[in-house]
């Protein structure tokens, strides 16, 4: 018999994750090994994990390291042979621009929430009416129907108070998920939060109560030394040794159930098509609606997820020209933070990259990273490169204090960026795959199995795995 034929639509790190995982994983390919075949639009395997050269140093462009309390990005790393170019993050800490100036972010927050009443208490910056509404979570807490999904900033508004949930917290989750938190599925994306509304009382009990142990020796966020880039390029020459047909600069333009023969699938490019038994979507969810539309209703609805474009300026300073804060890896920045120009600060966050890692780290400059754009903030959108670094500059002079002439700068643009998680999103996923997995269509990423190079390497190798399950 033939061998079974599966194609890959994307060549992001999750298909990449899930072709290492179908051609034999870390054992290698076998005679059970099916043929595979990724199909990639762009010119260029990674998808957002982008690594180039930024003067002397090689820079991720996108995602810049991944968190190493969870254990599939380190694996992978391991199993390519790339144990030794692990970086462990070299500071922590945090600053956030809160009313106009920098403050320290307390240490030992569950992403951005606060865990114990001392830690608003003690934080500069925040009102009387902050610190009352954390006391009062604590003492007497409000009560909260949570029902079987609810937004982020629904929970927080109502348990630790507006001024909380906007100016402290949303900085963090909103900026990881580029989204608002009025958005955002608590059940999807936080689910510690869920779980502790859920239970009723004190919210910041509950969460103090899930905090894992936090282990002082194991870094909680690694890098690789050449760039996180190194995964898709080291997976490439795997999977071509491995006989896996990769194509780029080719998009997918229909994915088509066949009625008869020995295919379940045919995909089609431009030019091409190829019969599959089966397909793993590994695209963008709105992407995947799109070209599935056909096959069912369920399918068709991912393609109102919606994606938040976003843009960051990276630039390297000389040391001695700018003032840093002291301490931490960067600075968060609430929505809508008034500042001298006439409209709200487009920065969200701002990162000090040689700060995080190590082998960024050069003796006469810094690399500092500035980050705009939300799901609901396009404003970045209407600058040109030359105008978006010019416009950062003058917003980071406002918040460091001074922002000296960049010896270099690179604008760099996520046009699709981050899925938005919305509230019900699990079940628009579940529908979604109750309609494709029977037919051998496995929709797996950023889009379902949550956000991040650990969560999309587990995505990709679990549905390879499912894969191998249907088609033997
Ligand atoms: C700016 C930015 C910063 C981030 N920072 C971090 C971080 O520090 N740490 C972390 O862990 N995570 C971070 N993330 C998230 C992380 O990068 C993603 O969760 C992960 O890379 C998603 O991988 P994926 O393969 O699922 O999707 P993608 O990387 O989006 O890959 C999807 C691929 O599908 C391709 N495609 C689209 N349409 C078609 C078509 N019609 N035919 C064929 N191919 C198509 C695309 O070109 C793309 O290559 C960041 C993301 C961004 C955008």
């Amino acid at each position: 018999m033939s061998r079974a034929s599966v194609v890959i639509v994307g060549g992001g790190i999750t298909a990449l994750s899930a072709a290492y995982e179908l051609s034999g994983g870390a054992a290698g390919s076998n005679e059970n090994s099916p043929r595979i075949e990724i199909i990639e639009a762009s010119p260029s395997l990674g998808g957002a994990l982008q690594t180039t050269t930024f003067g002397e140093r090689l820079m991720d462009l996108g995602p810049d390291g991944f968190l190493a309390t969870r254990p599939e990005a380190v694996q992978l790393a391991k199993d390519l042979g790339l144990e030794s170019e692990l970086v462990p993050i070299a500071s922590s800490g945090a600053n956030i621009f809160l009313k106009g100036e920098l403050r320290e972010l307390p240490t030992g927050l569950m992403l951005g929430v606060p865990v114990n009443r001392k830690q608003v208490e003690e934080m500069a910056g925040l009102s009387k009416q902050a610190r009352k509404a954390a006391k009062r979570d604590w003492k007497k807490p409000r009560k909260l129907r949570v029902g079987d999904d609810i937004s982020i900033g629904a929970i927080l508004a109502n348990k630790l108070g507006e001024e909380l949930a906007y100016q402290l917290i949303e900085p963090m989750i909103g900026g990881i998920q580029a989204g608002r938190i009025d958005d955002l599925s608590a059940k999807s994306i936080f689910p510690a939060l869920y779980n502790a509304a859920r239970q009723g009382g004190s919210l910041m009990k509950n969460l103090a109560a899930m905090m894992p142990e936090s282990r002082s020796d194991a870094p909680a966020f690694m890098s690789l030394r050449q760039g996180v880039g190194s995964f898709p390029h080291v997976l490439e020459s795997l999977l071509r040794e491995r006989q896996v047909v990769i194509r780029t600069n080719t998009a997918v333009t229909r994915v088509r159930p066949v009625a008869s023969g020995n295919y379940q699938w045919e995909v089609d490019t431009e030019s091409t098509t190829t019969s599959a038994n089966a397909v793993i979507m590994a695209t963008p969810a709105s992407v995947t609606g799109h070209l599935t539309a056909s096959v069912d209703k369920a399918l068709a609805k991912l393609e109102h997820v919606r994606t938040a474009p976003t843009a960051m300026a990276t630039f390297e300073f000389a040391t001695e020209s700018i003032q840093l804060p002291k301490h931490g890896t960067g600075v968060l920045v609430p929505l809508g933070t008034k500042w001298t120009g006439r409209d709200s600060l487009l920065t969200t966050a701002i990162t000090f990259l040689d700060r995080k890692w190590s082998n960024l780290q050069r003796p006469n400059t810094v690399v500092v990273r500035v980050h705009v754009g939300r799901s609901d903030d396009q404003r970045y959108s209407h600058f040109d490169d030359d105008e978006l670094a010019e416009r950062i500059l003058q917003e980071l002079a406002f918040i460091l204090g001074e922002a000296p002439i960049p010896l270099r700068t690179v604008v760099t643009r996520w046009n699709v960026g981050l899925p938005q998680y919305s509230v019900g999103h699990d079940r628009l996923v579940s529908a979604a795959r109750a309609a494709s997995e029977p037919l051998s269509m496995f929709l797996a990423g950023n889009s379902y199995d949550g956000v991040g190079i650990p969560a999309s390497i587990k995505s990709g190798r679990l549905t390879a795995q499912q894969v191998m399950r249907s088609i033997s």
